[in-house]
């Protein structure tokens, strides 16, 4: 029995102590230029919609990390990081959980993921409708949708309607678009082989004000965009940043609904059990099997390319090739669930 009542696929013999974790990425506070959001503010907003840790990402000023939190807030972890402009202000790449301010690197992408690694952190291509430098060695992992960006994006008129007119539950999922940039930009990075760890990124500030009213709230921007971590053990700095690195992880937009009963592992005979960004060794016995609540629409791809597809609550697939498989999940046509990848490897003799 996985937390909170999650049930793995059956004949699967679930790792003791795996967790699977809510958590918020690309977050701004008061040590943002464009914020006034407080620690114990944010740490109650994400408390009151389920989420157990926010990786901050503060725009940079001299020494902004080591005034960072990092550490248990209202039943929350919050990790201080930095939100690091690319080259030519073409998107960003986030500095997560470095232990220390990133030294100023210059203007160059490889310069500034050298230099969020050398601070501790790990690099991850935000804006990614704005990057244009996937080639550059290095990153660890891509935002794969900004909900900031997806409403700033869309036709302005459709942004206020929907704000005007809907409860921001059904503002979140019907408003926002399907990041089909990104991940077409994702399935592509896994055909050349890079292995990724996806995050969803609310960038929430909580500085959008319409008629007076908050728009966008940290509780909104939380549930509407989240990342889950495959946690061993208990949930702690070392375990969160541990499951950050290895890309276990999902983006997931729980607008549409809770992901609670959503798994997605490999097997087989002689490896057991795999996670997203674990290895799984290709035998005749080797599946891929994803479970979810509902009536869902499972998408499995090996890079760009669709290998399966299915609808209702289960998939099972016995991959025949190598490669990077991840699944995309909907929910009544709208995407909801976004995996970081399995890596299927021939098995070693
Ligand atoms: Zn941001």
């Amino acid at each position: 029995m996985l937390e909170g009542g999650r049930e793995p696929p059956s004949g699967l013999e679930w790792p003791e102590g795996l967790r699977d974790v809510r958590g918020a990425v690309h977050c701004h506070s008061f040590l943002s230029h464009d914020s006034e959001g407080s620690w114990t503010r944010i740490a109650s907003a994400a408390r009151s919609v389920g989420v157990e840790f926010v990786l901050l990402s503060d725009h940079p000023s001299p020494g902004f990390i080591e005034r960072s939190p990092r550490g248990l807030l209202d039943g929350v972890w919050l990790i201080g990081g930095g939100e690091l402009s690319a080259e030519g202000r073409k998107g960003s790449l986030l500095a997560l959980g470095p232990t220390r301010t990133p030294s100023s690197p210059g203007d160059g992408n490889a310069a500034i993921i050298e230099s969020i690694h050398s601070a501790g952190g790990v690099a991850i291509v935000a804006h990614a409708e704005e990057f244009t430098a996937f080639d550059v060695p290095g990153y660890d992992g891509i935002e794969i949708q900004n909900l900031h960006a997806a409403l700033r994006d869309r036709c302005p008129a459709i942004v206020l309607l929907g704000g005007l007119l809907l409860p921001p539950p059904l503002f979140f999922r019907y408003v926002v678009p399907r990041p089909d940039h990104n991940l077409d930009r994702y399935g592509e990075l896994l055909d050349q082989g890079r292995r990724l760890t996806v995050v969803a990124g609310g960038d929430a500030h909580e500085n959008i004000q319409l008629l007076g009213w908050v728009f966008g709230t940290y509780a909104e921007t939380f549930k509407a965009a989240s990342t889950h971590l495959l946690v061993e053990g208990e949930v702690n700095d070392g375990s969160i940043m541990d499951a950050l690195r290895r890309g276990r992880s999902y983006a997931a937009f729980e607008s549409l609904s809770s992901t609670l009963g959503f798994v997605f592992v490999g097997q087989s005979p002689r490896a057991g059990v795999a996670l997203p960004g674990d290895d799984l060794p290709l035998a005749k016995e080797t599946r891929l099997m994803a479970t979810a609540p509902g009536n869902s629409r499972f998408i499995l791809r090996r890079g760009s390319r669709v290998v399966a597809t299915r609808r209702g609550n289960r998939l099972d697939h016995c991959p025949r090739q190598e490669g990077l498989y991840w699944l995309e999940v909907q929910q009544g046509n709208r995407c909801w669930i976004i995996t970081s990848p399995i890596a299927v490897v021939g098995e070693q003799p």
